[in-house]
């Protein structure tokens, strides 16, 4: 027989299964020995990799390859030393490179721990935040609109439960669940008393007791099928890819050249052979996608130190793209510190005065007003926030707005626990930013009252009496277009507002947003944030505009878009949501108008995705911010989809690329400036690896046609490579930007990593270090030594080491040429210092240490030749920093 599923199964008895109890959960222990015996509550979607298979891994490209069967060819030829030393550069190689992707994989666990959700579970009778990752089954799990599901569990306890579970069925409508038994064998999408893993509640509350957690869950099975996968690459890591191959093409064919001249010269073939593979060997950098991905790792780990966790390798690359932000303002441009600044009621208008010590100043007319009175019990009943006095702290919970009547409720003298236990809800038409109103009803004796509060041209569309002098009223004709004009004003002046109303009724089902009696409406006051403006300023002079998508009103967002600087005109256009058209049905012209207008206002979810797909259509990269479940969509959309740590819902969460620790605007501009610089960074080791490459590739290539009697060796090109090469290239991997990152327009995204400008420059670069080189050996040769016949050992070691000092030298060559040398970005890069540092460690080792000496084929050099050498390298710098500032490489 076939065990019966959870979802067949009575509540009670499936706790008893579960060794759990509904009402009060597992107990602390219980749930550690769970954890014990089922493990974490995580899926591993893609296996992480074990060290020894890391370390193996590094031995599995087909660099190392040719690099054995050099190794092996010197074995063969019984050149103990330089087989030997072959293969210790190939251990040494796989060790940095192993060391490399340690550190990245580190960094990535660190930023994925950052960004994992908590969930609300019942123990010990408690509710309690707990992370998802110690969820076990047994636990009582507690969600509400806007959480993620973290485990699968059964449902026992429901109020008006909807979920959207496309994740798992590809079902995009949201499914109405509840606790009732389901009988026979029910397919996944009817589970309909079932809460999967990875989907999301959109409405409603529920308890439930898990049933699976981490691979054992719906979501988990789907994710063991696919977990052979390869983790996809970043865009970035496949532009490098398909780099490298192109690199070691282009190389195969002058090893080539070079072992065909070789032989033509009447070198013993083998001996060609073995150097032309090692020198292919060498040319080519081989560290470059490693390089890269810890580049932006680092990155990353520098963006959460700003308040940004980047979810995905990939986003920060886009973000040094991204040329617009849609941006919301409550909360992100404003502080979300809101209090009740105005009281407009049928009667006039009066300002709310707050003395030091908290209370607030209201003419003694205005309190006694039955309007003023209702409006304030509204604040306390029509409201889902809560404020608490714990350990003498207080605790909001809820919306900053509702938490600002609350308090203002309190200074105004109500106790809020005390009235809500005398008028209990009983029922609720829910906030939700497309009907811009909420409404309860409470029982009020033998009757019930209901309470409405919301948008000002809303909740005057919901009624047909206003409460004048104790008595409903009937809206004269005009009378609600006077309301309009006159909280116009108030919303001009920065002010949130907000409308009230109530109505009384005898029965229970009576529709709660209809035929309402209208009281009056509060302004409320949410100051700007002050760091933004600064912010904006910035995002002007990068060359990315900047758009306010608010659900407020449009007075109130022009106000704030004026204090803040966004825009400078005092009538600047503000696109009302209603002037916004099905996106199907748009024309040209109003495309045009969308793309021209930087403020929307009364924004349903549903036009910000519109907008957002209008503004990729003409080829924007959109950063879009969002907080609610609705804005998902949009959020997904984006190029880069940014949520809210503070306020945003867990799903906006789960689908953004980007989280916002303290969801300032701010935050976004230094993730883009984070992004760009990573960029630049790339931009920089690629550019210096491939110049140091090529000047070898060319040194080598000229000395073995022009037939001189010396050449560079191929051990001394792989000490080259890893010595003077990738750890100043790691260095500049790091580098933290100059002012000027934030002055230049974005990057255009199908832009490649090298341009055809920058590979000019690399061919310059190594055209003047090849030059600087075979110059050193030439004036030694003929004016130093003059008459001697100068020894083959003396040229080689003079190329050698002129060719490492200039590379050396050329990392000064990578900082901008917009900046002075001195003040560059490089120069003020503490490890470019630290990495030549220990790079002149290693060479002067190399010079006195007799192994070292051995194995590169070093000799004592006179004093003479070595500040040829020196000179020789360091004119490369001042020629490339010539041709930099003549603007003739970039
Ligand atoms: P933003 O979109 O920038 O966050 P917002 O918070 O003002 O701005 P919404 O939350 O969509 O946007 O609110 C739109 C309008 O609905 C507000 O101007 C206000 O009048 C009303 N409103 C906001 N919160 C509530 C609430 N909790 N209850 C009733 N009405 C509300």
């Amino acid at each position: 027989m076939i065990a019966q599923q959870p979802y067949a199964k009575d509540i009670a008895l499936l706790s008893k299964e579960l060794h759990t109890e509904p009402q009060r959960g597992l107990t602390g222990e219980e749930a550690e020995k769970l954890l014990e015996q089922h493990g974490q509550n995580a899926i591993q979607s893609e296996k992480q990799k074990s060290i020894g298979a890391m370390l193996l891994q590094q031995f599995m490209s087909p660099m190392v390859l040719l690099l054995v069967v050099a190794a092996g060819l010197s074995f063969f030829f019984q050149e103990w030393l330089n087989g030997t030393a072959i293969l210790a550069v190939i251990v040494i190689n796989a060790l940095i490179g192993f060391y490399m992707e340690f550190h990245a994989n580190r960094s990535m666990n660190a930023l994925r721990q950052l960004a994992s959700l908590s969930g609300k579970v019942i123990r010990d009778g408690n509710l309690q935040e707990i992370p998802s990752e110690f969820i076990v089954p047994g636990d009582v799990l507690f969600v509400e609109a806007g959480d993620m599901i973290l485990a699968d569990a059964r449902i026992f306890q429901s109020m008006q439960l909807e979920v959207d579970e496309a994740a798992l069925t590809g079902e995009s409508i949201p499914v109405t669940k509840d606790e009732a038994v389901l009988e026979g064998d029910v397919p996944l999408a009817d589970r309909v008393n079932m809460l999967f893993k990875g989907t999301y509640v959109t409405k409603g509350n529920a308890k439930a007791v898990v049933t699976g957690t981490g691979m054992s869950t719906e979501l988990g099975k789907i994710a063991s099928l696919v977990q052979g996968a390869e983790q996809a690459a970043t865009p970035l890591e496949k532009k490098l890819e398909q780099f490298s191959k192109k690199l070691i093409r282009i190389t195969l064919v002058l090893v080539v050249v070079i072992f065909i001249a070789g032989i033509l010269q009447g070198a013993a073939w083998l001996d060609v052979l073995e150097s032309s593979i090692a020198l292919a060997v060498a040319a080519i950098p081989e560290g470059l996608p490693i390089v890269a991905t810890l580049a932006l790792a680092q990155g990353m780990l520098r963006m959460a130190k700003h308040n940004v966790v980047v979810k995905k390798l990939a986003a920060v690359e886009t973000l040094g793209g991204t040329n617009v932000i849609c941006t919301d303002k409550t909360g992100t441009l404003t502080q979300n510190k809101i209090a009740v600044n105005t009281i407009l009621i049928p009667s006039g208008k009066s300002e709310v005065v707050y003395s030091p010590d908290g209370a607030v100043a209201i003419p003694e007319e205005v309190r006694k007003s039955e309007n003023y009175q209702k409006i304030v019990d509204a604040s306390v009943l029509c409201n889902t926030a809560n404020l608490e006095m714990r350990e003498d702290t207080l605790r909001e919970v809820g919306d900053p707005l509702e938490i600002g009547l609350l308090k203002y409720a309190i200074t105004a003298g109500r106790d809020i626990q005390q009235e809500r236990e005398r008028f209990p809800k009983i029922r609720e038409a829910a906030f939700t930013s497309e009907a811009k109103i909420m409404a309860t009803l409470h029982k009020s004796g033998d009757t019930y009252v209901v309470f409405a509060k919301g948008a000002v041209e809303e909740l005057l569309q919901k009624s047909t009496h206003i409460l004048l002098e104790g008595q409903p009223v009937a809206f004269s004709d005009n009378e609600k277009d006077i309301w309009l004009e006159q909280t116009e004003q108030l919303a001009s002046e920065g002010l949130k507002l907000l409308a009230f109303a109530y109505k009384e009724t005898s029965s229970i089902e009576e529709e709660l947003t209809r035929d309402l009696i209208f009281t009056g409406v509060l302004g409320l006051l949410d100051p700007p944030r002050t760091e933004v403006s600064q912010a904006l300023e910035e995002c002007k002079l990068a060359g990315i505009k900047v758009i306010m998508i608010t659900g407020d009103h449009p007075a109130t967002a022009r106000n704030i878009a004026l204090k803040l600087g966004l825009t400078d005109k005092e009538q600047a256009p503000v696109m009302h949501g209603k002037e916004m058209k099905d996106f199907a049905k748009l024309n040209d012209q109003d495309k045009r108008q969308w793309l021209r207008t930087q403020i929307f206002a009364r924004v349903t979810p549903k036009q910000k995705l519109d907008l957002v797909t209008l503004l990729q259509e003409n080829n924007c990269i959109v950063g879009m911010t969002g907080d609610g479940v609705n804005d998902a969509p949009a959020i997904k959309k984006a190029d880069i989809g940014i949520s809210m740590g503070i306020r945003g819902t867990q799903v906006a969460q789960e689908v953004s690329d980007m989280v916002l620790k303290d969801d300032s605007f701010t935050s976004i501009v230094v993730a883009i400036k984070q992004g760009r610089i990573i960029f630049e960074n790339i931009k920089k080791f690629v550019t210096f690896l491939l110049s140091c490459n090529l000047s070898e590739l060319m040194v080598v290539a000229i000395v073995s046609v022009w037939n001189v009697h010396f050449s560079l060796l191929p051990l001394q090109i792989l000490f080259i490579n890893l010595v003077t090469d990738v750890l100043p290239a790691l260095a500049l991997g790091v580098t933290k930007g100059n002012d000027l990152i934030m002055k230049s327009k974005p990057r255009k995204p199908e832009a490649p990593i090298i341009d055809n400008q920058q590979w000019r420059s690399i061919f310059m670069y190594a055209a003047v270090i090849t030059l600087c080189v075979l110059a050193a050996v030439f004036v030694s040769h003929y004016w130093y030594h003059r008459t001697e016949v100068l020894q083959a050992k003396l040229c080689n070691n003079i190329l050698f080491f002129t060719l490492v000092f200039s590379q050396l030298w050329h990392v000064f060559n990578m900082a901008s040429a917009k900046v002075g040398f001195f003040k560059s970005e490089v120069i003020r890069n503490k490890y470019v210092w630290y990495a030549l540092f220990i790079c002149s460690l290693v060479v002067f080792t190399a010079y006195f240490f007799q192994p070292f000496r051995e194995v590169l084929y070093i000799q004592t050099m006179g004093i003479v030749d070595l500040a040829i050498s020196i000179g020789f390298s360091f004119l490369s710098l001042v020629m490339i920093q010539v041709l930099k500032r003549m603007r003739l490489v970039v």
